[in-house]
């Protein structure tokens, strides 16, 4: 596991009180367990669940009600994984389009990912992997 420095407990907390208050009926239930990723890949999730949400509330007010929620949000060999229960169709593929931005993204500081890390695979940018 990724060992956080205090700054980066801080962004961690931060970004999961976001994510838990602005989009209560998808992580309110908090049995999906936190984020297990670097914070290089918060902004891509920002976007993802925004997207999630728009999609979800348009299809509510046409009377389509799509009860969705994150079961898991982790990384795994170095690929993001987003599980949830209840997806239909276009969040399954908005997921599928965010975990390949994960890939060309470093995971520990967001910028363009140019190399897996071995070992422990993680998805790293220039900087990231020379360290
Ligand atoms: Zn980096």
């Amino acid at each position: 596991m990724t060992k956080f420095i205090s700054d980066e407990d801080k962004i961690y907390s931060e970004f999961e009180t976001f994510m838990e208050t602005t989009y209560p009926e998808f992580f309110k239930h908090r049995s999906y367990g936190g984020f297990s990723i670097g914070i290089g890949w918060f902004q891509l999730l920002r976007d993802l669940f925004a997207k999630i949400n728009e999609y979800v509330v348009s299809e509510r007010n046409n009377g389509n009600v799509i009860e969705m929620r994150v079961a898991q949000i982790k990384e795994k060999f170095g690929e993001l994984r987003v599980y949830v229960d209840g997806a239909d169709d276009h969040i399954a593929h908005l997921i599928h389009e965010a975990e390949k931005v994960a890939y060309a993204t470093c995971e520990l500081c967001g910028k363009p990912a140019t190399h897996t890390k071995k070992g422990w695979l993680q998805r790293l940018c220039d900087g990231h992997a020379k360290s």
